[in-house]
Order: structure tokens, then C-alpha cells, then sequence
């Protein structure tokens, strides 16, 4: 797992901050601040960014969902129309 690199306001350079419990610390300077999510123990979260934010997450499937429902429709549609051309041409 990747920590992704931020900017430090103390040291004033972007740096792989160290998580601990509710905190993050820089190993530059030792600056640290509070992560505004409860600390989880037991189970780390490996994908930070997208936790906590279901909606979002229903919303991407329900999207991808409506695409691939759109997407065999038109290939239905489009299998029909070139039956149906083939059919009355022949
Ligand atoms: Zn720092």
C-alpha cells in the first residue's frame, strides 16, 4: 500500500504523512493533525479516498448499470435493423 504524498504546512514540503490513531504525522518535521474520521481498528482501509461515501458509490454502479442496460439495447436495436433491412431487401 502507497501513502499518497501531502503537503506539510510546517516544513512547507509534500511528504508521505505517517498515520497513527486520529492523527497523521509528518517524518520531515513532525507535524501533525487530526484525520476527521474515527480511527478504525482491526480492518485498515485500503482504498481512503472512496470510503465513506456510499451514495456516490450507488450512484457509479446505478450509472454503469443504466450504460450497460443502454448499451445491449441499442446492440438489440441494431441487430434488429439490419435483420429487418436484410429481410425486406431480400
Ligand atoms: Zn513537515
Amino acid at each position: 500500500m502507497q501513502t499518497p504524498l501531502q503537503f506539510c504546512p510546517r516544513c512547507k514540503k509534500d511528504v508521505a504523512f505517517v498515520a497513527a490513531a486520529g492523527a497523521r504525522t509528518c517524518p520531515e518535521c513532525g507535524f501533525q493533525y487530526a484525520v476527521s474520521e474515527p480511527p478504525n481498528p482491526g480492518s485498515f482501509p485500503d482504498r481512503p479516498d472512496r470510503a465513506g461515501n456510499p451514495w456516490l458509490q450507488f450512484l457509479t454502479i446505478a450509472g454503469i448499470v443504466v450504460l450497460a442496460l443502454l448499451g445491449a439495447g441499442a446492440l438489440l436495436l441494431g441487430i434488429l435493423f439490419v435483420g429487418c433491412a436484410l429481410a425486406f431487401r431480400g
